[in-house]
C-alpha cells in the first residue's frame, strides 16, 4: 500500500532538516506488524518528503516488494508467521531485490541478533524504542550511499563496455594491419626475386662480360637486395604467426651439423670483427623431432645478434646441452653467449616484442628490424619451447632457448604453410 503521508498532507514541520540542495525523495516502505510504529514513522518520513509504503507482515511485503520495488527497507524482526530475517533472506537471494537497502528495527538487542542482521545483507540497525532523528538520519545516509553505489556500478558498465569496443576496435585494427603485412610482403617477395635473379645472371656474364666496377656495383646490389629480401621474410612470418598461418614441419634434425652450418654461415662476419666464434657440444645428441629451418632460424638470429652487438676481438660461443629440468621432459638446450655490449635490465621485458630495439634513435649504430627476437620467441613457443636471456650492460649477453627433447621415432605430423 502505497500511502501519501499524513504529515505531508498536514504541512508537518520536518523533524530533520535536509540539506536545501539534497531534498529527500524515495520510496521507503516500513515493514512492521505493530499498527503504532507504522504510523509515527509514515508521518515523520512523509514531512521529509519521502513517499511511503507499509507493510504489516513478512509476505505482505515480499508481495508489495515485488509489484514496486522501494528504494529502502525498515524491516522489523520479530513478526508472527515469516519473520524479518527470513524477508531479508529472500531478498538478497533474488537478484531483482538484492541491491534494496534493509534497515532491521527491532527491541532485540543482543549481540548476535545484530550480527545476524548483518550477515543476512541488512546495511543497519535500530533498536527499538527508536529516536526520530536518529532513523531519519540514517535513512538519509543509506539511501545517499544506495544511489552512489548504483550511479557507480552503472559508470562502470558503461565504461567496461567502451572499453570492450576499444578493444575489439584495436583488435580489428591489428589484424588488418597483420594482413596487411602478410599480403604486401608475400608481393614483393616476387619483384624482389626477379631483380636478384637477373643481378646473378649479370655476375655470371649471361647478358655479357662484366668489368671489375660492374661487378662490385653487382656484389651490392645483390648484398642490398638480400638484406631486403630478409626484413621481407621476418615481416612475413611474423605476420603468418600472428594470424596462426605458419605451422612447422617436424622432421628427424641432425643437431650438431644443424649448429656448425650456422657458424660456418656466420665465420665470416665474425671473422671481419676478429671475433671469436666457438662451438661447446659435447654430448652426443641422437637425431630429434624439430622443424630443421626454423631452429636454424632461431640459431642464426641469435648468433648474427651476438656478432652484430659484440665490438671486434670479442668471443660469441653457441653451447648445445641436454637436460632434465624436474619434469618428464628432456630439453634441448642452446646458449648463445657474447661479450657484448649487454642489454640494461629496463630494456629486458619489451625485448620480443615486434619491432622493439634497445636504441631506436634514427641514427642508431646497428642495423636491423626489431623482428628477430619476436620471431626467436614465437618460432621456439611453436615447437613447444621456452626463450630466456641474462645480460649485463658492458659485460655481455646469454640467450638460451629449451626445445621439447623428442627423439625421432615418428614420421612428420605437420606441413609448413607457404
Ligand atoms: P634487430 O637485431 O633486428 O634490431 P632483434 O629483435 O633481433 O632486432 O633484437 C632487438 C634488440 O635487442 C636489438 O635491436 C638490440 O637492441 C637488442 N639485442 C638483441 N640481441 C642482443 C645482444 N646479443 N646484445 C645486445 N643487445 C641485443
Amino acid at each position: 500500500m502505497l500511502m501519501q503521508s499524513r504529515a505531508k498532507a498536514r504541512g508537518f514541520k520536518p523533524i530533520f532538516l535536509m540539506t536545501p540542495s539534497s531534498p529527500a525523495s524515495g520510496l521507503i516502505l516500513i515493514v512492521d506488524d505493530t499498527p503504532a510504529n507504522l504510523h509515527v514513522l509514515s508521518d515523520s518520513l512523509g514531512a521529509q518528503g519521502y513517499d511511503v509504503a507499509i507493510a504489516t507482515s513478512g509476505e505482505r511485503a515480499l508481495k508489495q516488494i515485488g509489484r514496486n520495488p522501494p528504494d529502502l527497507i525498515l524491516l522489523d524482526i520479530m513478526m508472527p508467521q515469516m519473520d524479518g530475517f527470513e524477508v531479508c533472506q529472500r531478498l538478497k537471494n533474488s537478484t531483482e531485490t538484492a541491491k534494496i537497502p534493509v534497515i532491521f528495527m527491532t527491541a532485540l538487542n543482543d549481540v548476535q541478533s545484530k550480527v545476524r542482521c548483518f550477515a543476512l545483507g541488512g546495511v543497519d540497525y535500530i533498536t527499538k524504542p527508536f529516536q526520530e532523528q536518529e532513523v531519519l538520519a540514517r535513512i538519509h545516509t543509506h539511501l545517499k550511499l544506495s544511489r552512489l553505489t548504483r550511479h557507480l556500478e552503472a559508470e562502470v558498465a558503461q565504461q567496461v563496455v567502451s572499453l570492450e569496443e576499444a578493444r575489439q576496435l584495436a583488435e580489428s585494427a591489428n589484424l588488418a594491419k597483420t594482413h596487411f603485412l602478410a599480403n604486401t610482403s608475400h608481393e614483393l617477395r616476387t619483384p624482389l626475386g626477379i631483380m636478384l635473379g637477373v643481378t646473378n645472371n649479370f655476375q655470371e656474364g649471361i647478358y655479357g662480360e662484366v668489368s671489375e666496377r660492374q661487378e662490385k656495383a653487382l656484389k651490392m646490389l645483390e648484398n642490398q637486395g638480400l638484406q631486403l629480401l630478409n626484413i621481407i621474410n621476418d615481416i612475413l612470418d611474423v605476420s603468418r604467426l600472428e594470424l596462426a598461418q605458419l605451422r612447422l614441419s617436424f622432421a628427424p634434425t641432425a643437431i650438431a651439423t644443424l649448429c656448425q652450418d650456422c657458424l660456418t654461415s656466420l665465420r665470416p662476419q665474425a671473422e671481419q670483427k676478429q671475433l671469436t666464434l666457438s662451438l661447446n657440444l659435447t654430448e652426443t645428441i641422437p637425431l630429434l623431432q624439430l622443424d630443421e629451418t626454423r631452429v636454424r632460424q632461431i640459431l642464426m638470429n641469435l648468433l648474427s645478434n651476438a656478432v652484430k652487438f659484440t665490438p671486434a676481438g670479442g668471443q660469441v660461443s653457441l653451447t648445445v646441452t641436454s637436460q632434465n629440468r624436474g619434469d618428464d621432459q628432456r630439453w634441448l638446450c642452446f646458449k648463445v653467449q657474447d661479450t657484448g655490449i649487454g642489454i640494461a635490465p629496463d630494456h629486458i621485458p619489451q625485448l620480443f616484442q615486434p619491432f622493439y630495439q634497445v636504441d631506436s634513435s634514427l641514427s642508431r649504430q646497428y642495423e636491423g628490424t626489431g623482428l628477430g627476437l619476436t620471431l626467436i620467441k614465437r618460432l621456439t613457443e611453436l615447437h613447444g619451447g621456452q626463450v630466456s636471456v641474462s645480460s649485463e650492460l658492458g659485460q655481455g649477453s646469454t640467450f638460451t632457448i629449451l626445445l621439447p627433447y623428442n627423439k625421432s621415432v615418428s614420421p612428420p605430423d605437420a606441413q609448413t604453410v607457404d
